[in-house]
């Protein structure tokens, strides 16, 4: 090793792309310069922390984070989001441009939103953009302001602030945005399929269900393929649960077309059969769906057609969820535990912690172009989450770092501890316990 090395990081287990190995990984200046035997030598006045048999993993990626600040700060703030996200394991997370406020439209909102960050920042952080009906011209400035796509919605958002787009206004924005080779990523769901469904509100899961029904998705994303494929434009379709248009999402990868898709803990882990009656804290939209359907998002994981799986963390204060899932705040908060949510049921389906890193980190990474993240290999940031994946924790929110500490994995026994979390070679959270802020915030590199 050369003599800049700082710190080595060792564990019997450490994945790499390459696979999981005994290694050891030499840092300098926040970087990976190297991955290397587990007994090599520890470079003089480097240090060395050996994390025995806990699995060394590239440091999570979420790109779907509502941190709602400004504007809505008491729902979500970046000093608690970034404090959650580094106890779980995440260490950069990409901000949705809506609920706070202002929303993330212009680039003068994107500044806004920054200044705000900056001091805050337990983990890295970046910034989507959105598209608006009535944002087309700031489509472009944002981009090279340095924002990692833009978010629209296709039904109404629940924030009047963050209108949705009509299916013309769609294909306008999008051909303005594969102009200038960016990214639209996609809340699906069809608002007349949705207007037509059964509204009944109160307190049934069943009823919440039926209003937001799996057609609403397939039928949006079936209409975002087809605008997809005739502009030949990038998209991505946001918190996928309806396994419905699995098939169609399939096919069109086959095909060429530029679709990638992410999944949730939430759907992955929850069901439909589970959800007592009157708890709001499961509400999200789209819906948590059957068993069934939950086996199907597992396979389409297995085999690729979704990519990624970020958290969707969506919080709101607790008394905007109420018992009626018709009024009640769709989202749902698991920022700080979607590794362990995920692993555990991951683990129970015969998957393995490379299949994690890749969906959690690696993929997510690449979606958002971040290069500097989400692997564990020489030139990548020193960015690390060390789990000890045979044990297990009950899930207490007196210990949950975000905001409103309401969640839908409450008394939930999950598998995977996060022993230490890692950003740029500094420790940013122990055992749980964030550290100070040194996170960054990351602009789209041209
Ligand atoms: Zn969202």
């Amino acid at each position: 090793m050369s003599d800049d090395v700082e710190l080595v990081l060792r564990s019997t287990r450490v994945i790499t792309p390459e696979g999981t190995r005994a290694a050891s990984v030499a840092v300098a200046a926040g970087k990976i310069v190297a991955v290397l035997p587990h007994e090599a030598e520890v470079p003089a006045g480097a240090r060395l922390e050996d994390f025995g048999d806990d699995v060394l993993l590239p440091g999570l990626v979420d790109t779907h984070v509502h941190v709602n600040d400004p504007g809505r700060t008491e729902w979500e703030g970046f000093w608690t989001a970034t404090r959650a996200a580094a106890a779980g394991g995440i260490t950069t997370i990409v901000d949705m441009p809506l609920n706070s406020l202002p929303p993330t439209t212009t680039v003068e909102n994107l500044r806004v939103k920054q200044d705000v960050a900056r001091s805050k920042a337990h983990v890295d952080v970046g910034f989507w953009g959105g598209a608006l009906p009535d944002n087309v011209k700031d489509l472009r400035p944002l981009h090279d302001a340095g924002v990692y796509g833009f978010k629209c919605f296709l039904s109404p958002s629940g924030v009047e602030e963050f209108p949705e787009l009509d299916q013309e206004q769609l294909a306008t924005s999008l051909a303005e945005i594969s102009g200038f080779g960016g990214l639209m990523i996609v809340h699906a769901e069809d608002p007349h399929h949705l207007e037509s469904a059964p509204q009944t509100p109160g307190p049934k899961y069943a009823d919440f269900l039926a209003s937001r029904p799996r057609d609403a998705e397939n039928t949006a994303i079936e209409n975002l393929i087809a605008q997809a494929r005739r502009l030949n434009a990038r998209v991505h379709v946001l918190h996928l649960s309806s396994s419905d248009a699995l098939p169609l999402i399939a096919a069109a990868k086959a095909e060429g077309v530029r679709v990638s898709v992410e999944s949730c803990p939430h759907y992955l882990t929850l069901t439909a059969e589970e959800v007592p009656d009157g708890a709001s804290e499961f509400k999200c939209c789209p819906p948590i769906r059957e068993a069934a359907n939950q086996d199907l998002l597992w396979d389409a994981l297995a085999d690729g057609t979704i990519d990624c799986i970020v958290s969707d963390h969506s919080p709101s204060t607790a008394d905007l969820k109420t018992g009626d899932f018709a009024t009640a705040w769709g989202g749902i908060s698991s920022l700080q535990l979607g590794l362990p949510a995920i692993w555990t049921e991951a683990r129970k389906r015969g998957h393995t912690l490379e299949d994690v890193a890749r969906w959690m980190s690696t993929a997510p990474a690449a979606l958002a172009e971040l290069a500097a993240k989400g692997a564990i290999e020489a030139g990548r940031d020193a960015d690390f989450a060390v789990l000890a994946p045979e044990e297990t924790f009950t899930v207490d929110p007196a210990h949950l770092h975000h905001r409103n500490q309401v969640t839908a994995y409450a008394g939930k026994t999950l598998h995977g501890v996060v022993k230490s979390t890692w950003l740029r070679g500094t420790q940013i959270a122990d055992h749980g316990t964030p550290t100070e802020p040194t996170g960054r915030l990351l602009e789209r590199q041209n």
